[in-house]
């Protein structure tokens, strides 16, 4: 798969010649695509829709959140030890995001308690990104 996209220092132009386009929709992430025409978030795996792509992907996706011991084992006898290596549940919180029709897992963020969900962690220009297709420019 060559999904890889980059963007140049010097002209601040993103290069677009090793997207993947699938479909009429541009690969952004290994699990997401955007399909241009229709602005949505589609899920790679099973193509559903996803939303809007000028808002958050993730609030179409099923959230779990995780117990960190059953992620990452405690490596020494939690019977025993208050600290088992094993990521401290009032330290950290595993949140895994799925794909509601497929559930392919799609995402995975490991928060503090009381951090809010990174909802907007990919906003892209989707006008810039549609002028630039449309444009053949690569
Ligand atoms: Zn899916």
């Amino acid at each position: 798969m060559s999904g890889k996209k980059a963007m140049s220092a010097e002209n601040g132009k993103m290069d677009l010649s090793g997207v993947t386009i699938e479909d009429g929709k541009v690969a952004i992430t290994e699990y997401l695509s955007i399909d241009l025409d229709k602005e949505t978030w589609h899920c790679r795996r099973c193509d559903q829709n996803l939303g809007s792509a000028r808002g958050p992907y993730k609030e179409a996706l099923v959230v779990y959140e995780r117990e960190p011991s059953e992620i990452h084992d405690p490596v020494i006898d939690p019977e025993k030890y208050a600290f088992t290596y094993a990521p401290d549940p009032d330290w950290c919180r595993i949140i895994e995001y799925y794909c509601p029709q497929c559930a392919t897992q799609v995402e995975v963020e490991y928060l503090p308690p009381g951090h809010p969900l990174t909802l907007n962690d990919l906003v892209l220009d989707i006008d810039s990104l549609k002028a630039r297709h449309a444009g053949g420019e690569a």
